[in-house]
């Protein structure tokens, strides 16, 4: 789509502007096709059969039963009661694990369910030593376990007051919502086997300063994890905006540019090749619109370059912190009367994240977002790791080399203008390790991509620096 707009837009600029040029030959060619280049146009994979029929099981209903059964707990503030059998955090975390271990019920062990916890001790908005607990179901690799993907929402809530753990705060968007993909996901793959693990996560403390995710995200760095993709879902419940525009058919996707945990002598390399916009983060991204706008999923995902740390922060930081390239889905057209607000009736305004302001079939069509991306994550070789660019001749060739990868059955090089935001064109090149292109490295950024036996295709990889 994003190609089709270029082109649109170069055919455009052409038709206005060069046309009145003399001497310009085919402006169409100049302006839209520039550099030409070898290969085809990049056509977006798309989910098999297996995938399709799985995320046809993803069911607004169910969503819509785990958002109720969440906001019946009155409030899930973090500093709530832990033992409390019907109202507070407590009770919740343990209808989410028990809820978690019927799906791992279905997984022919497969699956296992942990609830890790730990106690936070008083700090800004957690008022005491608190017990933080995730609920973490594990969908075990059958090809390549070590291999890690992360799909979240939290389940803790807040009103008004960030330290009111005792009045109602129903959280049903914020963030029930993403709870209900993280659980719809582990129940309708659960039967399933990918190739890589894939964690299912309802992380807690998030409102008071994302403590299960950091939690969640430094255990799995010490244990020396291998999470190639982190996907969080916070606030993905509602197609509507506060001035009543609908948006159904959209979800946008905060995806970071520059690792936090670069130095700056690594970013000033970075900026030194143009590899602004060459993250892992950002290849992650493209990755998800790639695999994930499409008819199964029926919708548009929007990749954002804004990482706001105020209001689009959240559970992916915590592992931008460690390294693991993580973006966060959100709806596009937010009503902050329905987030962080007590609940009440105000100028004839009914304030409160209700379960009434939510849209299920909008929640299940991003649950299958998620589920496309993961699974086709889950079921590809891993990124090619190793990739260099040789810069050591001045040559309009470029060499591209990578470290092989016994899962990988092919490769590709994907390239695309320097100025293009998305891949737009494919070269497969084989099962090899090294490629020359005639194609000028001054002019296109380049990648390379696993190709599974399977047909799945990895992420793209950027070159060292
Ligand atoms: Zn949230």
């Amino acid at each position: 789509m994003r190609l089709l707009q270029n082109t649109f837009v170069g055919l455009w600029l052409a038709s206005s502007v060069f046309a009145q040029l003399p001497g310009n030959g085919d402006p169409s060619l100049e302006v839209a096709d520039w550099p030409p280049g070898p290969g085809s146009l990049l056509v977006p994979q798309q989910p098999d059969a297996e995938l399709t029929a799985m995320m046809s099981q993803v069911d607004p209903a169910r969503v819509q039963a785990i958002i109720t059964k969440l906001v019946s707990f009155g409030t899930r503030n973090t500093m709530s009661s832990q033992t409390d059998p019907n109202r507070g955090i407590g009770a919740a975390r343990d209808w989410i694990a028990a809820q978690m271990r019927t799906f791992a019920a279905t997984s022919e062990g497969r699956m296992t369910v942990d609830t890790p916890s730990y106690i936070q001790a008083a700090k800004g908005s957690i008022l005491f030593p608190t017990n933080i607990s995730n609920v973490v179901a594990t969908l075990k690799g059958s090809i390549d376990p070590t291999r890690i993907y992360v799909v979240s929402g939290h389940y803790d809530s807040r009103n008004s007051n960030v330290s009111d753990f005792t009045n109602d705060a129903p959280g049903a968007n914020d963030d029930g919502s993403g709870v209900a993909v993280a659980m719809e996901l582990a129940r309708v793959m659960a039967t399933h086997k990918p190739g890589a693990t894939i964690m299912f996560a309802a992380v807690a403390g998030e409102e008071q300063s994302l403590f299960g995710s950091a939690f969640m995200a430094s255990t799995l760095a010490s244990d020396g994890a291998n999470v190639e993709g982190m996907l969080n879902n916070d606030i993905v419940g509602s197609s509507t905006g506060d001035d009543g525009t609908k948006d159904p058919f959209t979800i946008r996707m905060f995806a970071q540019g520059i690792p936090p945990t670069e130095t700056l002598a690594q970013i000033q390399s970075r900026v030194s090749i143009g590899a602004e916009n060459d993250s892992p983060i950002r290849q992650l991204g493209r990755f998800v619109v790639e695999v994930a706008s499409n008819p199964v999923t029926q919708m548009n995902v929007q990749m954002e370059y804004r990482p706001d740390r105020y209001l689009r922060g959240g559970d992916h930081e915590s592992f931008l912190a460690h390294g693991y390239p993580a973006v966060r889905f959100t709806e596009p057209r937010e009503n902050f009367a329905h987030q962080h607000q007590n609940v009440r009736v105000q100028n004839g305004v009914q304030f409160g994240d209700l379960v009434e302001f939510c849209d299920f079939d909008f929640n299940a069509r991003v649950a299958r977002v998620n589920g496309v991306a993961l699974w086709s994550l889950a079921q590809a070789p891993g990124t090619p790791r190793g990739l260099t660019l040789d810069t050591s001749m001045l040559t309009n060739n470029s060499t591209l080399k990578w470290t092989p990868d016994p899962l990988a059955a092919s490769y590709e090089v994907v390239w695309r203008a320097s100025e293009d935001t998305m891949w737009t064109h494919v070269i497969p090149v084989g099962n090899v390790s090294s490629a020359t292109i005639l194609l000028s490295k001054d002019n296109v950024q380049f990648g390379v991509r696993a190709v599974g036996a399977n047909g799945f295709k990895s992420p793209a990889a950027f070159q060292a620096f």
